[in-house]
């Protein structure tokens, strides 16, 4: 390990970046000049690297050194850290950088670059901010809004360049030479400034990575819009995401048009016909559902039970009926006997799909044991819930128990109102 500084100072520790050299290089050999273990993991300068450090919206490269994985990249104070799992052994290296990943996000970066230009020409959407995100890339415009016309000609002027396979051209120079450039956006660096040149589509100062020509950037395309302070963010697939994005689209909607028996063209009628299918037959079930808690009411009415004080019990069962039902029938049973001599006890149960509904109810002036029920009753059922005089629901999951609950809560009335009198 001779010659390995554990102290990040110096001029020494300056690397060449190779990126810029031949962005389209990814392997390399080099030499440690720094090691040190952080937190982050084992925090390495090389003296020259292809390892893009983040910055300038664009992720940090992704790669192995050594074959050890490099898990970030950046750029602190013009030095470079490269920041590993493991630590190499020895000072000689070799760096692979994952291709794919880098040029991915060359694609999005040069892309952001050309849509960005042709929205300044188009008529002053100015860039505001941009995000590389690992699914789409966003541009944030200086504008309210936007029509979807003019999104479509930013995207037909953006793929028009792309197809002219124009290059992408990085130039050095210094700050106090900016005047020369027709940059899109003020430059706020001093001294030495990297140009990036699309022609006379875009022009900015720019330390990022791009591809050699607007060709390799393949296609964009726009997936939409959002709303952000205020101003819209558009949403782009660029490069082979928009590729990806173009088959899976294709993929969804071929199985659409297979389940809905339809064309390309009468899709979106066919969907659209169901839906208005399904809440017809939503309101049709909703409306036989209700009556058929009405007639179930009616029927276990008749077969109420007299208690001792001559009151009556309605108890049974209720299946397939929602509990917004089931409940409206426990009013109206306790309601339908108020202000007569005598009053009634209701409890209703009914299994919905996979669970069971419970809903008590009783007439103005009669007293419910809701504790006594809650503690002797509801572990019949797996049960849960409550509610205040005079209506209480919940639900349960021991179906099993029904008939018991049922039995019980008759046997619970009738010995309530024996200790009674
Ligand atoms: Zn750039």
């Amino acid at each position: 390990m001779e010659g390995r500084s554990t102290v990040f100072t110096g001029e020494f520790l300056m690397t060449e970046k190779l990126y810029y050299e031949n962005p389209g290089q990814t392997e390399f050999s080099a030499r440690i000049l720094g090691i040190e273990k952080d937190k982050k993991g084992w925090k390495v300068v090389l003296d020259r690297t292809c390892f893009y450090p983040e910055g300038g919206g664009q992720p940090a490269d992704r790669g192995t050194i050594n074959g050890i994985s490099v898990i970030d990249v950046q750029k602190e104070n013009g030095k470079i850290f490269h920041y590993l799992n493991d630590k190499p052994e020895n000072d000689h290296i070799t760096g692979k950088v994952d291709w794919d990943h880098r040029f991915d996000y060359m694609q999005q970066h040069t892309g952001q670059h050309i849509l960005s230009g042709v929205l300044k020409r188009m008529g002053d959407f100015d860039t505001v901010s941009v995000h590389q995100g690992e699914e789409y890339t966003t541009i944030e415009i200086a504008q309210q809004e936007i029509a979807e016309e003019e999104i479509y000609r930013a995207e037909d002027l953006a793929n028009e360049i792309i197809n002219r396979n124009i290059p992408v051209e990085a130039v050095w120079t210094t700050s106090d030479k900016l005047d020369a450039f027709p940059l899109r956006r003020e430059a706020k660096v001093t001294g030495k400034v990297r140009i990036i040149r699309i022609d006379d589509i875009d022009c900015v100062a720019c330390g990022g990575l791009h591809t050699a020509t607007t060709g390799e950037v393949g296609l964009v395309k726009n997936i939409g819009t959002e709303r952000i302070r205020g101003r819209v963010r558009l949403v782009w697939k660029i490069g082979k995401r928009a590729y990806r994005d173009y088959r899976q689209k294709t993929e969804i909607i071929s199985r659409l048009i297979d389940m809905f028996s339809a064309r390309l063209d009468d899709l979106i009628e066919k969907i659209e016909k169901q839906q208005e299918e399904l809440v017809k037959r939503a309101r049709t079930i909703s409306e036989l559902q209700k009556r058929l808690a009405e007639m179930s009411a009616g029927i276990l009415c008749e077969k109420a039970v007299e208690t001792p004080s001559g009151n009556r019990i309605v108890v049974g069962r209720m299946d397939d009926i929602p509990m917004d039902s089931l409940r409206k029938a426990a009013i109206k049973l306790a309601e339908e006997d108020s202000g007569k001599a005598v009053g009634v006890y209701v409890c209703l149960l009914g299994i919905e799909g996979e669970r069971l509904n419970w809903c008590l109810s009783v007439s103005e002036g009669l007293d419910l044991p809701f504790d006594r029920i809650r503690r002797e009753l509801l572990p019949v059922i797996g049960g849960k819930g409550g509610g205040k005089y005079p209506l209480w629901q919940g639900i349960g999951e021991k179906i099993e128990g029904l008939n018991l609950f049922l039995e019980n809560f008759k046997e619970i009335i009738n010995s309530m109102e024996r200790d009674k009198s």
